[in-house]
């Protein structure tokens, strides 16, 4: 593992990075993306930025979201491949794995758990709780300007992953980050709206559908929904319309363990999994090979719905004993 400041030795080395998050984006994967590309351009650096996975609609407002390449790489010369709000080899996606073939030079910048992240230079910070606080450090270190549509981008980042300050993720240093960023002139409000006050009529639609599969433990500790792709094409909706969905399950009075079941395909599975208190959910999924954080984690099996719910749910019983 490396410190902040030598990753950032090794970034201002770089005159051509690739800039990556991971598989279906969230808030903060784009804009700590966001925030780093624009201000390594700041540096006079030639920056790209791409994305496996298409940029969810709620997004699509972030300062520079149109300059990240989706779906495709750029053929140029890079020197450094950095990648952001992951640290295994499977989450940047399938855009990005041919490159971890190559001799290019991989940072790393993520607060999930992970001993092993596969960077050549590795920054993981758990307590970080988002990688734009991270990101938002760097700068510093690189002595770069937080103009707006930098501020934007950390603010996007930091208020997603910690659900508005909500979580338990969120310190004293978390707040005093947000309030520099609002000096900078950040709108609040107005990206409360953007990114939590309006929903596509498509996701309420598929809230309706989901509600309707949710079912309780019988101690009332369990909560989950699962949605399959009939359902979600029935309604007219895509996969990112899932995303928020298990706040639902979560919210429930007395539940310690959300879990959602998303169908990926006739044989493949999402589980998402949240905590209140007590579980620890990156250990719940890795024991499915996925991973994230204490109170929030996912993996995606292969098998089918009915399967996967069975031995997920039985895993989750067994870890909230007497349930
Ligand atoms: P979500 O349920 O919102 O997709 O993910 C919750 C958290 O778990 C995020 O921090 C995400 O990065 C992590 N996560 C979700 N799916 C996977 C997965 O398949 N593998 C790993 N390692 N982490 C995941
Ligand atoms: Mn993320
Ligand atoms: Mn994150």
């Amino acid at each position: 593992m490396n410190n902040l400041s030598q990753v950032a030795e090794i970034i201002k080395g770089a005159k051509r990075p690739l800039l990556c998050g991971h598989i279906m984006p969230d808030g903060d994967s784009l804009g700590s993306v966001l925030a780093l590309g624009l201000g390594l351009r700041r540096l006079g650096k030639e920056v790209t930025m791409v994305s496996s996975d298409p940029i969810p609609e709620v997004y699509l407002f972030l300062p520079g979201v149109e300059e990240i390449t989706v779906g495709h790489l750029p053929e140029r010369d890079y020197d450094l491949l950095i990648v952001l709000d992951c640290s295994v080899k499977d989450r940047p996606g399938p855009l990005v794995l041919p490159l971890l073939e190559r001799d290019l030079p991989v940072a790393i910048l993520d607060h999930h758990v992970n001993d092993h992240p596969f960077g050549n230079y590795n920054y993981i910070h758990t307590r970080a709780a988002a990688t734009g606080e991270i990101v938002m450090d760097l700068l510093d270190l690189l002595q770069v300007d937080l103009v707006l549509d930098i501020a934007v981008n950390l603010y996007t980042a930091i208020v997603t992953d910690t659900g508005s300050f909500r979580y338990e993720n969120t310190t004293p240093g978390t707040h005093q980050k947000v309030a520099r960023l609002i000096d900078h002139g950040v709108p609040v409000s107005k990206l409360s709206n953007l990114i939590f006050g309006e929903q596509p009529l498509e996701s309420i639609r598929l809230m309706e559908v989901a509600l309707g599969t949710l079912e309780l433990s019988e101690c009332g500790q369990i909560a989950w929904m699962s949605i399959t792709q009939e359902q979600i094409q029935r309604v007219g909706a895509e996969d990112q319309h899932v995303d928020g969905l298990i706040n639902y399950p979560r919210k429930i009075k007395g539940v310690e363990l959300a879990i959602v079941f998303r169908e990926l395909g006739s044989n493949l599975v999402k589980v998402s999994f949240r905590s209140k208190y007590k579980v620890d959910v990156n250990l719940l999924a890795g024991t499915f090979g996925g991973g994230g954080h204490v109170r929030a984690s996912g993996c995606t099996i292969e098998a089918d719905l009915a399967k996967v719910k069975d031995e997920v749910l039985k895993e989750a019983h067994r870890l909230l004993r007497g349930c």
